[in-house]
């Protein structure tokens, strides 16, 4: 990937997107091609044909998808089957046919088993059942990973595909119906600071472990395997840093300064107990992260609060 290359960030209004916009910027790529859903719809496959027979990308990172928390993932179902096949099918072909030189796609920790042995190593794929919650976009993403395999080994398309862990940085989605943990506790802590609230709800046991990793980390991953991974089997890409929900709530209570008490709602369901990625193969190849999950959250509620008092400046339009 030369800096002059046409590289097409798939999703870049996206937590991932904006990530890799930055990175790819700050790393001297000048040629980048990017479309909002309304130049572009992705699911639409006229749309997505025009683009790539207009704009011509040699390179494309495939961040686009429909991606939620918990609650979102268990009552939108069908939106998240049916929108991120459809982003991820039209996208890879329409780059085979139109001469792409590589692809990287986005996929997701959740596509292994609930049940899989810690931590979590890339053949353990489709070794036993999903986690029912957010069984919709799993499938999804394994057969985005199944389709980059399959393309490489009928066309020799080379596409690879990457299983990053749960994500949280800038750019993040706090709506709380939608949103994953990391962002929907910096919300509550914060919100809850503010109106001196008696009590935060965190939702299920506290008990279930998630192991999280920084976005712009998961961006200097991406560009690190796009230009030294051409293998069919997906890559993880994590942290090694897991922790407790329960614990979780705790550091973020801290880091926004909050004294409310927290309370665990257990009518929400924990979703799987644990996802911990073995990521020996990425490791092996010389990439490591660089953002601790203190660090991170330091600067992720620093963001947030930006955003509250850009809003608060920002003339209301409706
Ligand atoms: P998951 O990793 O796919 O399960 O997605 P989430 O990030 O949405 O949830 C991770 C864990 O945090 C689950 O056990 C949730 O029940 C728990 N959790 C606790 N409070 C919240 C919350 O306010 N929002 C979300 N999304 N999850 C929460």
């Amino acid at each position: 990937m030369n800096s002059t290359d046409s590289i097409f960030v798939a999703g870049h209004r996206g937590l991932v997107g904006a990530a890799l916009v930055r990175a790819l910027q700050a790393a001297g790529y000048s040629n980048l091609l990017t479309a909002t859903r309304q130049e572009t719809d992705l699911t639409n496959q006229e749309a997505v044909e025009r683009f790539f027979a207009s704009r011509k990308p040699s390179y494309v990172f495939l961040a686009a998808a429909r991606v939620g928390g918990i609650m979102a993932n268990n009552t939108r179902p069908a939106d998240f089957l049916t929108e991120n096949l459809q982003i991820q099918t039209n996208v890879i072909d329409a780059a085979y046919r139109h001469g792409v030189k590589k692809l990287l796609f986005l996929g997701s920790s959740c596509i292994y088993p609930k049940l899989a042995p810690q931590p979590i190593q890339e053949q353990d794929l489709l070794t036993g059942s999903l986690e029912p919650t957010n069984q919709w976009y799993a499938i999804a993403k394994i057969a985005g990973l199944k389709m980059c395999q399959a393309y490489r080994r009928q066309h020799g398309f080379d596409a690879i595909s990457l299983m990053p862990t749960n994500l949280y940085g800038p750019g993040d989605n706090f709506d709380l119906q939608a949103s994953h943990v990391l962002p929907a506790l910096i919300r509550k802590f914060h919100e809850a600071r503010l109106a001196g609230a008696q009590e935060v709800v965190v939702w299920g046991t506290g008990s279930p472990k998630r192991e999280f990793l920084h976005v712009d980390d998961l961006a200097s991953a991406c560009l690190f395997l796009m230009r030294n991974y051409d293998g069919e089997e997906p890559m993880n890409v994590g942290s090694g840093e897991e922790i407790e929900i329960g614990a979780l709530a705790e550091m973020v209570r801290q880091v926004v300064g909050c004294q409310a008490p927290i309370r665990f709602d257990t009518s929400v369901p924990d979703g799987t107990p644990r996802k911990l990625l073995d990521c020996s193969k990425l490791r092996a190849l010389g990439w490591t992260p660089g953002i601790g999950l203190t660090q991170g959250l330091r600067q992720t509620y620093a963001w947030y609060q930006d955003l509250l008092a850009l809003n608060d400046y920002l003339p209301r339009t409706a």
